[in-house]
């Protein structure tokens, strides 16, 4: 059957052909399946989500939009990236959430068509709250994927040969004092080779074990690490006249000073003037950071950088720099450990802050929404977080799942209300939003 895409920030589904009793809204990009027609109008059914009904034809178009789910892990990162030449998954929280969100929103595709795949799933550094929940959906054998892409860096047990000095791996020194860490992997069959020295920290070999099973039962094609010597991610390179997801790869950025893949290790700003490396600052400092395009929109999901490394992206970029974009993900869940000067360079329309509760840190913090929120553009700046969003009623939990939807000419952002007003679900905003009362 033909289908068609909402074409509309949020596109009506009316009960007749007429206008008169909607009774569904579906947001920008939806998937409708046509059933019957009319001059004016179609019949469309939903891909379960929801009621069918009439739209008119004005309201949706045969060409598939970009969508973004933010996904709510709890403390974590998870993103789902569709785009009209490939899927695209970036880390996915620290337990089952990503996996029962993908179940949920793949099920009727997985009915219909019995496997999805994602052509690339960037693992943007080895901490639990971004890989951890990402073995489960290796596991699953409705879905196939390409290319697993990761920043290098493997995590070993302190009580190791090879995490015996540094948890990250071997670390040389320069005749500067500069420290750099010099132990870090691309392919699969080098991760191989230290899953079998039985010295990886359990669930970071968990997560590879289902990578190396999954090329094992076909489902994979390959792994191997990303970095800003990539330029972008394979598959979502620019193409003239295409409307297509473009993925420039702007972290992490390896030592210049050599040919061999090495990157500089960071300290706790907390430790200063102490340059002692910092095991965590250092992983997420090298975080994947990726500036996804879409027509005339930008996104950039900068995993959980920190200060030093947000200062060595500074340094590297100039500048000309490629920080500035239409929608960022707060980095590290909205983290105090930010440098106030990447903030503004990055100066978005939108934050999306992807953070949990019962933890011992209070993502996101306080001087981070506000400073961000100071330092996001207009009189309206929009703030989403996946925390905010999932609130509890008599009815059980909402799940706070912030959707990013562009056709390449018109941007929406948009979360679920809580409790369902008949068939308006959507609190939608198009990008630059103007306020409320401005007719959108
Ligand atoms: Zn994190």
């Amino acid at each position: 059957m033909p289908h068609v895409y909402g074409n509309k920030p949020e596109t009506i589904l009316y009960k007749s052909p007429n206008g008169k009793k909607s009774i569904n809204h579906v947001l920008l990009g939806t998937w409708l399946e046509v059933i019957d027609s009319n001059d004016e109008w179609l019949e469309v059914k939903t891909a379960g989500r929801g009621p069918g009904g009439w739209v008119r034809r004005s309201d949706v178009v045969e060409t598939p939009a970009l969508k973004i789910f933010f996904v709510d892990v709890g403390q974590g990162d998870g993103a789902i990236i569709e785009s009209p030449n490939g899927r695209m998954l970036i880390d996915g929280g620290p337990s089952k959430n990503f996996h029962a969100f993908m179940r949920h929103l793949y099920g009727p595709t997985i009915k219909r068509e019995g496997t999805v795949h994602f052509d690339a799933v960037v693992v943007s550094h080895p901490d639990m709250d971004h890989f951890n929940g990402l073995t489960n959906v290796l596991k699953d054998q409705n879905f196939t994927f390409g290319t697993i892409y990761h920043n290098g860096i493997l995590r070993y047990y302190k009580n190791t040969p090879e995490g015996a000095e540094f948890d990250l791996g071997n670390i040389t020194v320069d005749d500067q004092g500069q420290s750099y860490l010099t132990d870090t992997v691309s392919t699969l069959k080098q991760v191989e080779d230290r899953i079998n020295t039985g010295s990886l920290m359990s669930q970071f070999k968990h997560f590879w074990v289902a990578v190396l099973q999954a090329k094992q039962q076909g489902r994979l094609r390959t792994a191997r690490r990303l970095s800003s010597r990539d330029d972008y991610v394979p598959g979502f390179e620019p193409r003239s006249g295409q409307s297509r997801l473009v993925a420039k790869v702007l972290g992490p950025v390896p030592t210049k000073t050599s040919g061999a893949f090495r990157y500089i290790t960071f300290a706790d700003p907390h430790s200063y003037p102490s340059k002692s490396p910092s095991s965590s600052h250092t992983r997420n400092g090298h975080s994947v950071v990726l500036r996804l395009e879409f027509g005339a929109h930008s996104f950039l999901f900068g995993g959980d950088l920190n200060i030093p490394a947000q200062q060595h992206l500074i340094s590297h970029y100039g500048s000309n720099h490629p920080f500035q974009v239409d929608v960022a993900k707060a980095c590290h869940h909205g983290s105090s450990d930010f440098d106030i000067n990447y903030i503004k360079k990055v100066n978005p329309h939108v934050n999306v802050f992807s953070s949990g509760d019962n933890k011992s840190f209070d993502h996101p913090m306080a001087d981070a929404l506000g400073a961000i929120g100071k330092y996001t553009k207009g009189d309206f700046p929009l703030l989403f977080s996946t925390e905010i969003a999932r609130a509890n009623s008599s009815s059980g939990t909402h799940y706070g799942l912030i959707n990013a939807r562009s056709n390449g000419t018109v941007l929406v952002m948009a979360q679920m209300k809580e409790q369902h007003n008949r068939a308006d679900i959507w609190d939608s905003y198009t990008v630059p939003w103007k306020g409320y009362f401005v007719d959108h």
